[in-house]
């Protein structure tokens, strides 16, 4: 048969590189514990209250959900203080993000900016949807040079995304950064706040816009079920956007993209503040006794307000890719950084108090 028909920039398309699963690892090598610290998932799994919601809820499967998603929209608007009307739902962060390159950014005449390394969603969706993304390196230290960031914004851009915390180092700008930012970016032009780590901070006033969006009517506040909610796997993300863009979203996403269960699990979430509260303190109490035991090992540690750390190993030991793979072998799955362009350090999400001893311990060893 001749070549299946393709746009040209889907050949060669250079997929998401994710975090390597339990059961690959389990098959690989043999081995029955493995330790995933990988993809920032919740350390304590999944809330109590939300596995109930989902066994209540599974003889419902044979329903469509309800088009927009409203109960759900709801929960998520009361819990941030704003107007249903301005929260848009989707499959995960993921979608939100594909949708606003696709409603906001016109392929070949509008741009996108971002920061680089950047989160790899913005960079496969900008691809798949043919619009340029105009990115500039972050500082050696990780922080932002916004100079560099607004050079790259002309009339022409659509949207400027920044990750606050950032992904991969854990850096997070202070809110004042923020501010003056909203506020230098032409009108036509909106920022897209992705707050996906955002629960984790020491104190989001410090950080984060969210409560004060009716300063700034060109942000938009993007955030996820899958971290600090334990959701993962169910695939729910949000944002609160104007008005007038959630209603493009809804008339533009695909109708039933956040599914039944995703939906119940997502309102019981927000009602569990107990099992949130505890995430929070057990990811924030994981990350500070992390950052000293990887600092005695030798690494350089980035401060992180995130529920992830990103180290570079001491210089006369093995490589970040021999000790990923050493790892491995011991069931510990870590992040390596190489597709983000970042091959001599390593990610580690904030486990439980037992798995970040394991990963410590068998680091000693093999340092
Ligand atoms: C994990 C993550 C998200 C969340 O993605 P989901 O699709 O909601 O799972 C969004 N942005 C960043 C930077 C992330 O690291």
């Amino acid at each position: 048969m001749s070549p299946i028909p393709m746009r040209s920039l889907v050949r060669g398309f250079k997929p998401y590189t994710a975090g390597l699963s339990i059961d690959e690892i389990r098959e690989k090598y043999g081995i029955e514990r493995v330790i995933k610290l990988a993809s920032n998932e919740n350390p304590l799994g999944t809330s109590p209250l939300v596995q109930h919601t989902l066994e209540t809820h599974v003889g419902l499967a044979f329903r469509y959900p309800q088009a927009g998603n409203p109960r759900l929209v709801k929960a998520i608007a009361a819990h941030h203080g704003v107007s249903p009307s301005r929260v848009i739902v989707g499959d995960g962060s993921d979608e939100v993000i594909d949708l606003l390159f696709r409603i906001c950014v016109e392929p070949g005449v509008n741009n996108a900016v971002a920061f680089m390394p950047c989160f790899g969603i913005y960079t496969t969706q900008a691809a798949l949807c043919g619009v340029e993304l105009r990115q500039t390196p972050v500082n050696a230290d990780f922080s932002f040079p916004w100079d560099n960031l607004l050079k790259l914004v002309d009339d022409k851009t659509s949207l400027v995304f920044v990750t606050t915390p950032d992904n991969p180092s854990g850096y997070t700008p202070p809110v004042a950064e923020l501010e003056t930012l909203a506020k230098a970016l032409p009108d036509t032009c909106l920022l897209v706040l992705d707050e996906a780590y955002m629960d984790f901070t020491d104190d989001e006033a410090d950080y984060s816009l969210a409560k004060r969006l009716d300063e700034f009517p060109n942000v938009i506040i993007s955030r996820t079920f899958s971290k600090s909610f334990g959701m993962a796997g169910l695939r729910l993300g949000y944002a609160i956007v104007p008005e007038e863009l959630a209603d493009h979203y809804w008339r533009v996403r695909l109708p039933f993209s956040v599914n039944l269960m995703a939906e119940e699990a997502g309102i019981a979430a927000l009602q569990d503040v107990a099992f949130h509260d505890e995430t929070v303190r057990v990811v924030r109490e994981g990350r500070a006794w992390l950052t000293g035991e990887l600092t005695k090992l030798g690494c350089r540690v980035f401060p992180s307000q995130s529920n992830f750390l990103m180290f570079e190993l001491p210089a006369d030991g093995p490589n970040a890719a021999s000790l990923f793979e050493d790892l491995l072998r011991r069931g510990i799955i870590l992040r390596p950084l190489t597709s983000y362009g970042l091959p001599r350090n390593l990610r580690v999400s904030v486990g439980t108090a037992e798995e970040n001893t394991m990963l410590i311990n068998a680091m000693r060893e093999l340092l």
